[in-house]
């Protein structure tokens, strides 16, 4: 059961990182003069009533949806769903539970539900009139495999390779996104049965199901922020770090999904996977792109070994820090990165070349960043334990935010639990918005990022996705 709202971000459209308001129209359909604009980054809104665009109009296949919402302000009006993230227990609406934020874009809805008094459209909203809340008792259940995600490529391998869709668009840095308060952090839902592990797929365009890990048939597509079940796992071996998690979808198919692709709820560390007390991911709204160690395709040339996770979002997403707070002991203004050529992309630089990880005015390929410091009294129970295992008994774990657009943070700052200390951007060695997470372990509280190299380790070890 849940008794999380519907709860609606206007966070612009990740493909196009340049538009910085959203416009608010009277009834659904762009045939309507707008109402009203909303700056993105526009935060809380109440989901009141879902609709298809009442033209059909489609983008790669996909008809849009329209949300009516009330802003914070009390306003009410119209988005289309390619403009905003939810997040919180559409199932009255015909999405699904979403234990964190995700592109409303991406979900296919799986009926054309509404909850009981909603509105007709076609109804002009009257200003703030008392509407019906979305009924907190679900009426459906999430809806896994049902509709066949209509547009979307196949998935698996392809989301890991190419990096968040985009261009390289991020120099609008909108940055300082209005930092609305707002929204407790991403935590992992609380909605998972007593014993029950469940795995929400991560990656924005969708995984498959496979019959077996590595090259499985496929038996079913996971669309992006849908729930499994986990039920087992196998090391995919052969010298990667890949985990092949063994699920079952809401149609009662069983079968393998690789774990990068998936955040994992509730703890699973007798499948080997996470213990569930890990820190959660630093941006409440964000998708997979890629993992650490030799993480691209064994069929792309460009095989690099990658030191971190990097996780895909909108340009100017609110960055925070851990749950328990933390100290900053570097931060770096990249030189090089000026707003209209942020990153090596747009300067026609390879994407990691040795002359960027070389140079400092590049932030060594970081951009701007911020490194924090969590010490080790502060660290997931699980996380002390791994330390121990590896001889790093009592070690400081120290955190590397790379790429981002820009950060407030501080030397020597100390961070409260969740304080936002920057956003999420595309500078440096970078090709689409994202952040470079990368994790370092030492015991000199006082020790600069690069002599911690020898500590360096999964992200998995602090983090879960
Ligand atoms: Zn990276």
């Amino acid at each position: 059961m849940s008794t999380q709202p519907f709860i609606l971000h206007v966070n612009g459209n990740p493909n196009v990182p340049t538009i910085l308001e959203v416009k608010v129209r009277p009834t659904p359909g762009t045939t309507q003069t707008e109402l009203f604009k909303v700056p993105v980054g526009t935060k809380n809104c109440r989901v009141l009533e879902v609709q298809p665009d009442p033209q059909g109009t489609t983008l790669n296949g996909k008809v849009f949806q329209w949300f009516r919402i009330v802003l914070p302000d009390n306003r009410e009006g119209w988005v289309r769903d390619d403009l905003v993230q939810i997040t919180g227990d559409g199932r009255s609406y015909g999405y699904p539970l979403l234990p964190m934020s995700a592109y409303a874009f991406s979900i296919t809805r799986t009926s054309n539900v509404n909850p009981v008094g909603t509105v007709t459209p076609g109804t002009p909203p009257s200003a703030s009139t008392t509407t019906t809340a979305p009924a907190t008792t679900p009426t459906t259940t999430p809806a896994a495999t049902t509709a066949p995600a209509a547009t979307t490529t196949p998935a698996a391998a392809p989301a890991a390779t190419t990096a968040p869709t985009t261009a390289p668009a991020a120099t609008t840095t909108p940055a300082a996104a209005p930092t609305t308060p707002s929204m407790g952090p991403v935590v992992p839902s609380p909605t998972a049965p007593t014993g029950t592990v469940l795995a929400v797929c991560i990656a924005n365009r969708g995984a498959n199901l496979r019959a077996a890990p590595v090259g499985g048939a496929i038996i079913a597509k996971v669309d992006y922020m849908t729930q499994l079940t986990v039920i087992g796992s196998s090391a995919q071996g052969g010298g990667t770090n890949y985990m092949w998690v063994n699920v079952r979808n809401a149609a009662g198919q069983t079968g393998f999904v690789r774990n990068s692709f998936l955040k994992i709820v509730g703890n699973a560390t007798q499948w080997g996977l996470g213990a569930g007390d890990e820190y959660p991911a630093p941006m409440r709204a964000y998708w997979w792109v890629r993992g650490f160690g030799i993480n691209f395709p064994a069929n792309d040339a460009n095989e690099v070994y990658h030191d971190g996770w990097d996780l895909g979002a909108v340009t100017g997403e609110p960055m925070l820090a851990g749950p328990r707070g933390g100290v900053v002991t570097q931060t770096n203004v990249c030189q090089k990165c000026t707003p209209d050529k942020p990153n090596t992309l747009a300067w026609g630089i390879p994407v990691g070349s040795d002359s960027v990880f070389n140079d400092p005015a590049w932030g060594y390929g970081y951009g701007n960043f911020v490194v924090i410091r969590y010490d080790n009294n502060l660290l997931p129970a699980s996380t002390q334990q791994r330390l121990a295992q590896r001889s790093l008994s009592g070690a400081h774990v120290f955190v590397i935010y790379a790429h981002l657009a820009n950060f407030t943070a501080r030397n020597g700052q100390q961070l409260a639990g969740y304080e936002q200390f920057g956003t999420c951007g595309n500078t440096g060695n970078s090709e689409a918005t994202h952040v470079h997470l990368e994790v370092r372990a030492g015991s000199n509280p006082n020790a600069q990022w690069a002599q911690l190299r020898p500590g360096l380790l999964e992200p998995g070890n602090l983090f879960s996705r």
